[in-house]
């Protein structure tokens, strides 16, 4: 039997357990390791909660985790209760799956102000990721800047335009729903240092901010080059520049205005006590296509900043770790021997839920190519883990646990609106009688 143990119950995690339970069949147990005691990584705490049907891929998920020989052991994590070397002592193979947590800095003056804050935090804090239920972002003054011209730029400008009827059938968390109900935030800007042909935001995503109930979309056409040079750009990106141009067409009375603010790059961020205003330098484009500063600078008022640039994996003692690109370093997904990594901490962060499909089943399928079933040697697996944990004073979870806390979530729900998730470490050891 052979033994695997993949670590992160995010996208890239589940989809190499399916790929893995596909390619062995009933010759390999499956244990998909998380440091929460719930599952489903990104999709629990990443994707917003106002885009349900992105999250319906967690239905497959759970067919995989009820698959004969795949297991969940949660409440485990990976460089604190256990090492990578420890886990490679009980399993055959050891797939890290454990995404890009951590926001890349900025790198500029003021970044550490209160007031400013990474969206992985902000992000996490309206999905009730257990580490931010506490954050308590500043939506007390009128403006917000948001760093990044990406989709989670788009994500974290429209939850702070959005009303609370428009949040009726997400599962935006309780305490979130309740702070943004009283935002006094009327103006969003969205800083990108390079132009509308450049944007990384994708035309589903960009259309909705059309058809928002309290805030209008705005653009200055003067940052765009002219209308026939669109021609050259691949069809996504030419229909998400078109739907950006038609922002400009919309004729509304709406109270709150998210300005798209393109050549921009943050200088710094300043403030007394908590951020107040960026200084911001005017761009153009280099020869290369990169943002090269103007010397010309002005000031956007901001008491919150988000920025929304990027990614990196945490480092894991005694795995090779790729610094500039902040993820571990791989060959096609090999780490080293017997050690594999996928998703984000394969590549970085970039792609879909479902780039980690076909991501997860290459790194599988090299697996099952190095280490054919059956002739295993005789590894304790989940076992042996178990009984490391035991000894360590650390209490895994499983799936049953899982589908516990699940069900006290859905009671949660079901006396009152929106869903009430569980965000604190605390409830979800009460529930299990931890
Ligand atoms: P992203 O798509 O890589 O965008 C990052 C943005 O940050 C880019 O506009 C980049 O500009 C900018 N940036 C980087 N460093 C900067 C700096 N120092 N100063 C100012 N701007 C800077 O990353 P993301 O938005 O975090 O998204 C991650 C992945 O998740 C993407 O593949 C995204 O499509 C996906 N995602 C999808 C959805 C969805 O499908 N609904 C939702 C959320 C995320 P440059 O281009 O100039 O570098």
């Amino acid at each position: 039997m052979r033994q695997f143990a993949v670590v992160g119950s995010g996208p890239a995690g589940f989809y190499t357990a399916e790929a893995l339970a596909k390619a062995y069949g009933d010759a390999a147990k499956i244990d998909i390791l998380d440091r929460y005691p719930v599952p489903y990584g990104l999709i629990r705490f990443g994707v917003a909660p106002d885009h349900q049907s992105l999250k319906a891929v967690s239905k497959r998920y759970d067919k995989v985790a009820e698959t004969e020989g795949v297991g969940f052991i949660g409440n485990v994590c990976v460089g604190t209760d256990v090492s990578v070397e420890d886990l490679l002592g009980f399993y055959d193979a050891v797939i890290l799956a454990i995404g890009a947590p951590h926001d890349r800095k900025l790198g500029i003056s003021g970044e550490d102000l209160p007031g400013v804050i990474g969206s992985a935090e902000f992000v996490g804090w309206y999905n009730g990721h257990p580490d931010f239920a506490d954050l308590d972002p500043p939506l007390d003054g009128t403006h917000a800047a948001v760093i990044g011209n990406g989709n989670v730029a788009l994500d974290v400008a429209r939850i702070l335009s959005k009303t609370r009827n428009e949040f009726e059938g997400s599962d935006i968390v309780g305490h979130a729903l309740e702070a943004l109900d009283a935002s006094k935030i009327r103006t969003i800007t969205i800083l990108g240092r390079r132009g509308p042909h450049q944007i990384a935001m994708t035309p589903k995503e960009l259309g909705e901010l059309g058809h928002l109930e309290a805030t209008l979309p705005l653009v200055d056409l003067n940052d765009f080059p002219p209308r026939e040079d669109d021609e050259a750009l691949e069809p996504g990106q030419r229909k998400s520049v078109t739907i950006l141009r038609e922002f400009n067409d919309i004729r509304a009375n709406r109270p709150k205005s998210m300005v798209f603010d393109f050549f921009a790059k943050p200088l710094s961020i300043e403030g007394a006590n908590h951020a107040e205003r960026l200084i911001v330098e005017k761009t153009e484009l280099d020869d290369k296509g990169a943002a090269r500063g103007t010397g010309e600078t002005y000031e956007v008022p901001a008491s919150l900043v988000v920025s929304c640039i990027g990614y990196t994996t945490p480092p894991i003692a005694g795995v090779p770790y790729d610094e500039r690109g902040g993820k571990f370093l791989n060959e096609s997904g090999r780490i080293a021997d017997r050690l594999y990594a996928v998703g984000w901490a394969r590549r970085g962060p970039t792609g879909t839920i479902g780039t980690n499909r076909p991501d997860g089943y290459e790194v599988a399928q090299a697996i099952a190519a190095a280490m054919p079933a059956g002739s295993s040697g005789d590894r304790a697996g989940g076992e042996g883990l178990k009984r490391l944990l035991s000894d360590r004073g650390v209490k895994p979870t499983d799936f049953a646990d899982w589908r516990r806390i699940e069900a006290a979530e859905e009671a949660a729900a079901r006396s009152g609106s929106p869903r009430e998730k569980m965000v604190r470490v605390e409830e979800w050891q009460r529930t299990l009688g931890h």
